[in-house]
């Protein structure tokens, strides 16, 4: 699974230009440092959520593994050292409240998205998808007979990693399905309905 990590900071005042969305800061420090707080939502935009007083940033892996395995107090510090560091003339306030998401760690998730090692090959996905089957009747020697169906986002080749191929890959599970009972047309003859595996 690849990572993705929300965190949300809110000030007990906007110190922060409030007319902009988002912004990318520099980094100042060393290259570790490198995609750590720099792109940054203002959540108090009028469009939003104003009054909030509170800035979203995303962290993504390897950021987003190492700072979910620390404690927040720790994550915490981290984000204001580069929040200041980023804006040395600015005098930016402790926050009231810190939130930090941890997809990483949650058994039901194990991460943000599926993503695929070097070394993945595009045929496996007919492994990882195969419906499960069962034998039916005659003592489970009978005929063969599909119990459960695969889907969400990363069950979608073409379009794993977002909520379209989750979505995608449910219509094509429930199609396959009903056309299995008789009760639909052949998903392959219908582009709408073969979009994972195009
Ligand atoms: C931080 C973050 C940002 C993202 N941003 C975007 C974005 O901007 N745009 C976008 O398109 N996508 C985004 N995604 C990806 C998107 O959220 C997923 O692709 C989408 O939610 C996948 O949907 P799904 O139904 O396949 O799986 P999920 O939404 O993960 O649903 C699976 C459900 O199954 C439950 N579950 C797991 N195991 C069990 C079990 N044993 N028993 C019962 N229930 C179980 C889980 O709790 C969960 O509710 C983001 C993801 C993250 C984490």
């Amino acid at each position: 699974m690849g990572n993705l990590t929300h965190v949300v900071v809110q000030f007990p005042r906007v110190w922060w230009d409030d007319g902009m969305l988002k912004w990318l800061s520099a980094n100042h420090g060393s290259n570790q440092s490198r995609g750590e707080f720099s792109l940054w939502h203002n959540l108090n935009h009028a469009s939003l959520l104003p009054g909030s007083q509170t800035l979203l940033t995303f962290l993504g892996d390897p950021q987003s593994s190492l700072y979910e395995g620390m404690a927040d107090a720790d994550v915490r510090a981290a984000l204001m050292r580069r929040l200041r560091a980023q804006h040395p003339r600015t005098r930016i306030p402790d926050p009231l409240s810190f939130f930090i998401s941890r997809h990483g760690y949650d058994p039901n998730t194990h991460g943000a998205y599926s993503f695929f090692e070097p070394g993945w090959r595009d045929k496996y996905f007919a492994t990882l998808t195969r419906p499960l089957a069962a034998r039916c009747g005659a003592a489970q020697g009978g005929e063969e007979v599909v119990r459960v169906r695969l889907a969400g986002e990363a069950m979608c080749d073409d379009l794993s990693g977002y909520t379209h191929g989750g979505y995608q890959s449910g219509r094509e599970a429930a199609a396959a399905y009903l056309h299995g009972a008789g009760k639909g047309p052949d998903p392959r003859d219908h582009d709408e309905l073969s979009l994972c595996n195009w």
